[in-house]
């Protein structure tokens, strides 16, 4: 048995096989090859796997969101079909003696260059098509497993490091729990697991050998140890501990229904923070309040283009029927710093955290903003929506801001598609809106405070800088004093207050907050109940 220790990011146990996680990137390379129907029998192999992956997809999109997003892996079936795309492959095979993976690449490069060239607006969508079955069929030649496990069970996953782009694109229901040796407890990728439900380690001393996959492994999140190849004595242990765990959570179900009322009759709105439409699942589970941060960047990583406007209206639609009236808060884009999609094409920075991201990016490229803002505004006519915008740091801002949602609304007016009442907000997580922020309140409905950055930028600590998570500390007196500051001149100025950040869900400090006269915390669908047990008792 080896035992090792990390940080861990979120309670409970797992139990389960071990996985071995590999950086999921292909690095193209031109290899001269010797013997060419050899090769072409390596990328007939790999193109009949990706026509069966293709059918799977089909099958699960039809199931999970409909005939109509489904259809496109069928036009996926079709490109990858085709007489002219398989020739040029096999030719260039043949006649320059190159490796598969490269022939295959150029070829999709050149395609993908045609389609894009034409004046038909749907073959010029063609492009990314070609490009994807492309990459596709790439992966399956090196090897590369599309979601990044190769299990039929789910798994322990253990890795080096996991961005939050590799986080988004892992099948959520093949994980029992994360491990890794390196990151930080206040990234996305902690985030993300918190709020996947999933019991994580980060900054686990654990070593990454190959033999321990399929090993069987232990994570406790609770006192953070994970257990490889555990012995008899110790499973028996965890199996009983992980027993009492869930016994201590199902007892928190007497509270759904309940109202998060302070003894002495003070109310405050407990929602939960969400990544993806699977997480509605575990808000209403929860019992939730509303949504109280969607972060839609989620929605613009793992993957190569520009999600559209459809594609976006649909999944905020989803998300806002299915919450049916209660109020749901979507976050405008929040990438860059640790949250990065190549397509976006952001230079490469010196200090990403305090560089081009968020609001920054919306503001600069308004054609994105406002594609994102037409999607929210349409879904807006199936339920309750709230909008709010990130990293925000001047009243000009949110003036600009403002501009552009009414040139969104006046379009989709007079295009007669419909849309609500739609009530705007910003995140409050730099020292510089806490500052200005009762000018701020004058301009808005609602103030979020995003600790996790408030925290970053008042303690000059980067959240993502691992040897400094000892020191990134958000009970801080200049933070808790920034939060003060918020609520105060936000209620002066007639804005509500929340807290979307990870501190909200601290227990430790909810009447703290609840003194400040905080309006609302939203928190991981995980610590909804808890939090209302810690409030009913204040
Ligand atoms: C925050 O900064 O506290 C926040 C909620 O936003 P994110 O963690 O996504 O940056
Ligand atoms: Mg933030």
């Amino acid at each position: 048995m080896i035992s090792c220790s990390g940080k861990s990011v979120l309670k409970g146990i797992a139990i389960g096989k071990v996985y071995l996680f590999k950086k999921q990137e292909y690095v193209l390379k031109q290899e001269k090859i010797s013997d060419a129907e050899a090769e072409i029998s390596r990328f007939e192999e790999a193109k009949k796997k990706a026509v069966v992956q293709l059918d799977a997809l089909y099958e699960k999109a039809l199931k999970e969101a409909g005939e109509e997003q489904a259809m496109i892996f069928d036009v996926h079936k079709m490109m990858i079909e085709d007489q002219d795309y398989l020739d040029s492959i096999r030719n260039m095979i043949k006649e320059e003696s190159v490796n598969a993976e490269y022939a295959v690449h150029v070829t999709g490069e050149n395609f993908a260059a045609v389609f894009a060239s034409m004046d038909d607006e749907y073959m010029k969508a063609r492009s990314a098509d070609v490009l994807d079955i492309s990459k596709r069929i790439v992966n399956n030649l090196a090897g590369i497993v599309d979601g990044g496990i190769d299990s039929e069970e789910p798994v322990i996953l253990l890795a080096d490091d996991l961005s939050p782009s590799e986080t988004v694109a892992i099948d959520k229901s093949k994980i029992l729990a994360f491990v890794t040796k390196n990151g930080s407890a206040n990234s996305h990728t902690a985030i993300l697991a918190r709020s996947m439900n999933i019991p994580s380690l980060v900054k686990t001393d654990v070593e990454l050998k190959d033999e321990y996959t399929g090993m069987t492994g232990i994570v406790n999140g609770i006192d953070g140890t994970f257990y490889l190849d555990p012995d008899e004595a110790t499973l028996e242990d965890m199996k009983n501990r992980k027993e009492a765990w869930e016994k201590e959570r199902a007892a928190l179900q007497e509270l759904i229904g309940k109202d998060n009322v302070t003894t002495d009759g003070r109310r405050i709105n407990v929602y939960a923070n969400i990544g993806s439409v699977e997480d509605v699942e575990k808000v209403l589970k929860n019992d939730a309040g509303g949504i109280g941060l969607f972060r839609s960047e989620f929605i613009y990583l793992g993957r190569d283009t520009y999600p559209t406007e459809e594609e976006q209206f649909e999944i905020y639609k989803e998300v806002v029927s299915r919450m049916g009236g209660k109020k749901v808060i979507i976050r405008t884009l929040d990438i860059g710093a640790d949250k990065q999609a190549d397509y976006f094409g952001i230079p490469k920075e010196e200090n990403p955290a305090m560089g081009f991201r968020a609001i920054r990016i919306c503001l600069s490229r308004v054609d994105v903003f406002k594609t994102q803002l037409r999607a929210i505004y349409r879904a807006s006519a199936f339920g309750t929506v709230s909008i709010m915008f990130p990293m925000i740091i001047s009243v000009s801002e949110i003036r600009r801001i403002k501009e552009i949602v009414e040139e969104v609304k006046t379009e989709l007016a007079s295009e007669e598609k419909e849309f609500g009442n739609v009530e705007l907000g910003i995140m409050v997580e730099t020292p510089a809106a806490v500052m200005i922020s009762e000018e701020l309140a004058k301009e808005v409905e609602f103030f979020s405070i995003g600790t996790n950055d408030l925290t970053q930028y008042t303690l000059a600590i980067d959240r993502q800088n691992q040897s400094l998570d000892n020191i990134y500390d958000s009970h801080h007196p200049a933070v808790l004093r920034m939060i003060q500051m918020t609520i105060e001149n936000g209620h002066k100025g007639g804005a509500w207050v929340g807290i979307c950040g990870e501190l909200g869900s601290d227990t430790t400090l909810t009447k703290t907050f609840i003194d400040m006269g905080i309006d609302e915390l939203s928190v991981s669908p995980t610590y909804v109940l808890g939090l209302r047990k810690t409030i009913r008792e204040i």
